[in-house]
């Protein structure tokens, strides 16, 4: 630990230091007092060998070194999160009001049908809106999240290409696509072929049709795509995806940027997930709960997983097999994330159509004017406006000494958590901002202020100043490679004083 130790007992007023719950506690103490087994309250053979290295602590030790973890966490509700391509916004209290009712919080997933109807409501109607907002005639709701869905869409896929006798070798994927693409492609067996951007930030067409052929299974492309920018030619991709019999998977992780103006099923799409945790806020980060519905064209509804909600006459139900035997079958145990359907309903529902048009018309017009107060000391990626998020290549820090890196880690000695860097893949040292919609004039202009302050002291020539960033977060600067390389993920006794709290 290289933190200065200015204070007798090395915290910093409320900054705590937090050792380790391994390295607190003594032997022997126990937040409660248990008998000492005996006779026939032993377990016999069950019994456990020896000890098994649990920390020893008191209840009030075990709340105080929690809740000090917990006030080390940045969160959306500390601060502005510019986080790229991640949709950090503010989630909204009422629907974690509702989403805590106890007839929906403490709902059981095996409970029988006719006892969880308001639940397969929830489920049902949010399945119609998310028809609806994308003018599309089938959703599929179980997948856990974006990535999720992207493996739902891409099976499905699948099944409807090896139903026709017709199972293709490749798909096309944009190559600023989120990795989670390719990924999901090669999963699924595919041969993952990437479609060059052009120096506008977009999907190049001409290389993208001279890559079609009979073995294409389909395509993934993002749209708002993650330079932030509108994919222009999704009507001529979906054209030129069809006439060669492949399907059009989007990437609708950026839905948030369009949604209530723009129905990706009038682009031509045949599935296209949404991240209601994105779009629809709810928590997220930190492995916080994802919710990835996947929208799907009459011609892959047939193939969507199973179970489904369906309305017969005044009842719900849920369908747990398909007479036609063409679902690939179960994504997921049970029907998807409830607490977040109900979340994402309650936004929808607080919004109504005019104050969804608002969120995306918001969060674009937020991200022009990051853009626009930046761009003359950072250079844009691309020329013009943006949709949802402020993308800037790291030209303009050419010959200071200072990277994106740099630039990143002095943002946390502001007071903010960093913007995403290095991605997408094709802009060099990438810089990604995302306000959201949910972020005032005067948050952003302190964030600007503090960018700006920051990418002129690189230009003064004060690269020192950032080499040693953060200079005042409870870590220093990580061994990045180290810490990707040789993680220490297990506690051992003999880490306990060394660096491995580091
Ligand atoms: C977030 C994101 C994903 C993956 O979604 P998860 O919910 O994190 O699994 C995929 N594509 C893009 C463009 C994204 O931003």
């Amino acid at each position: 630990m290289n933190r200065e130790r200015i204070t007798i007992s090395g915290d910093r007023a409320l900054a705590i230091e937090e050792p380790l719950i391994f390295e607190q506690g003594r032997p022997g103490c126990s937040g409660v007092d248990l008998p000492e087994p005996s006779g026939q309250a032993r377990l016999g053979r069950f019994e456990r060998n020896g000890p098994i290295g649990l920390p020893d602590l008191s209840e009030p030790q075990i709340v105080r070194h929690y809740t000090r973890l917990s006030q080390q966490n940045y969160g959306i509700d500390t601060g502005f999160f510019p986080l790229g391509s991640c949709t950090m916004k503010h989630n909204p209290r009422l629907n974690e009001k509702l989403a805590r009712l106890p007839g929906i919080a403490d709902l059981h997933p095996l409970q029988p049908v006719s006892t969880v109807q308001g639940a397969l409501e929830i489920i049902d109607t949010l399945a119609h809106w998310l028809k609806v907002l994308t003018g599309m005639p089938a959703v599929a709701m179980s997948p856990a999240a974006g990535a999720h869905g992207e493996l739902c869409g891409v099976m499905a896929i699948r099944a409807a290409l090896e139903a026709a006798g017709d199972p293709r070798k490749r798909i096309l994927v944009a190559d600023s696509a989120h990795g989670t693409n390719p990924a999901t492609a090669a999963a699924c067996g595919y041969t993952v072929e990437a479609v060059p951007t052009t120096k506008e930030g977009h999907v190049d067409l001409d290389e993208f049709k001279r890559r079609l052929g009979p073995d294409v299974a389909g395509t993934m492309i993002t749209n708002p795509n993650t330079c932030g920018l509108f994919e222009r030619d999704m009507i001529a991709i979906a054209e030129a995806v069809h006439g060669i019999g492949g399907y059009f998977y989007c990437d609708g992780a950026n839905f948030n940027a369009i949604v209530g103006r723009v129905r990706p099923g009038d682009l031509g799409i045949d599935a296209m997930h949404i991240n209601l945790h994105k779009t629809f806020s709810t928590p997220h980060g930190g492995g916080g709960p994802g919710s990835g519905p996947v929208v799907l064209s009459a011609a892959l509804a047939p193939f969507a997983p199973l179970p489904y909600v369906v309305h017969r006459g005044k009842a719900f139900e849920l369908v747990e097999q398909r007479d036609d035997g063409q679902a690939f079958g179960r994504l997921k145990a049970f029907h998807g994330q409830m607490g977040m359907f109900v979340r994402a309903l309650a936004y929808m529902m607080s919004h109504g159509s005019d104050g969804l048009a608002q969120v995306s018309g918001d969060a674009v017009l937020n991200a022009n004017y990051l853009l626009a107060c930046l761009a003359d000391v950072l250079t844009p990626a691309f020329p013009g406006p943006c949709m949802h998020e402020a993308l800037f290549n790291d030209s303009s820090l050419k010959d200071t000494g200072v990277t994106t890196l740099d630039i990143a880690k002095a943002l946390i000695d502001e007071g903010y958590h960093p913007m995403t860097v290095y991605f997408p893949l094709v802009v060099h040292g990438a810089m990604l901002i995302e306000p959201t919609e949910t972020e005032s004039k005067d948050s952003l202009d302190r964030f600007i202020a503090s960018m700006r302050g920051l990418v002129e002291r690189a230009k003064a020539g004060d690269a020192a100043y950032f080499q040693d960033a953060p200079r005042h977060a409870p870590r220093r600067r990580l061994d990045e490679t180290t810490a990707a390389r040789h993680p220490i993920l297990r506690w051992r006794p003999e880490s306990a004083k060394g660096e491995a709290a580091e």
